[in-house]
C-alpha cells in the first residue's frame, strides 16, 4: 500500500485544519456533534453538563452495556484525547460501534468527527464507518468535502451554544419520547 505524504488531504487540507482548531478551542467532542445533529437543545443540555444519567435505571444500565459490549480494542491506545471504538489502520479507517442502526444520521457525525481529527493528525485522508456490536453491520460514512463543511458550521454552533446562558428552545420532535434529556427538557 502506498505510503500517504502530507499533502494527500489537498483541497481537503484547509478546511479538515479549521475544524481541528475549532475542536481545540472549543475543548469539543465526539458525542457533542452527535447530539447535536439530534437537537439543539440536549447539544446546550451536553454541554453545560446537566444530566441525570445516574439517576435513571435505563441510562445505568446502557452504560453498563456500553462498557461490558464495545470495549475499544488495543487499536486505539496512545491516542491522547481520541475514543474512538476501533481503528483499522491498515485502511486508515475510522470505526464507531452501536447497538442498533438508529439515528444513523447523528452517530455518524460522531464517527465524521474522530475521521477529521485523525486526518488533522496525519495529513491523509481516513475512512469512516459505524459497526453495529457483534459486526453484524458495517455501515461506510460518506465523508466529502460538504460534509467537512458541515461539521465545521456544526463545531462554530457548538462553540456559541457553550457561551449561551439559557437553553435554546426546540419543537417537539419524534426522539424526544426516549431523549435521554426529557426530563430535564420539559417537552
Ligand atoms: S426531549 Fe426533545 S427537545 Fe428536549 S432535549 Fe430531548 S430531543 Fe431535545
Amino acid at each position: 500500500m502506498a505510503q500517504p505524504s502530507s499533502s494527500d488531504l489537498g483541497a481537503w487540507r484547509e478546511s479538515v485544519m479549521r475544524f481541528r482548531d475549532l475542536v481545540q478551542e472549543g475543548d469539543l467532542h465526539g458525542l457533542l456533534f452527535q447530539h447535536l445533529d439530534l437537537c439543539t437543545r440536549r447539544a446546550w443540555l451536553h454541554l453545560h453538563r446537566i444530566d441525570y444519567a445516574h439517576l435513571e435505571e435505563r441510562m445505568r444500565k446502557g452504560s453498563v452495556g456500553h462498557d461490558l459490549h464495545k470495549a475499544r480494542d488495543r487499536s486505539v491506545e496512545g491516542l491522547m484525547g481520541l475514543a474512538p471504538d476501533r481503528i483499522n489502520w491498515e485502511k486508515a479507517e475510522v470505526i464507531e460501534v452501536k447497538g442498533s442502526v438508529g439515528a444513523r444520521s447523528a452517530v455518524s457525525s460522531q464517527t465524521r468527527f474522530y475521521a477529521l481529527l485523525l486526518m488533522a493528525a496525519t495529513g491523509r485522508k481516513w475512512t469512516a464507518a459505524n459497526e453495529i456490536t457483534g459486526g453484524r453491520k458495517h455501515l461506510p460514512v460518506l465523508i466529502d468535502r460538504a460534509d467537512i463543511d458541515a461539521m465545521n458550521d456544526m463545531a462554530e454552533r457548538l462553540v456559541t451554544l457553550a457561551g449561551e446562558p439559557v437553553a435554546p428552545p426546540a419543537g417537539r420532535k419524534p426522539i424526544c419520547g426516549s431523549c435521554s434529556y426529557r426530563m430535564l427538557c420539559g417537552y
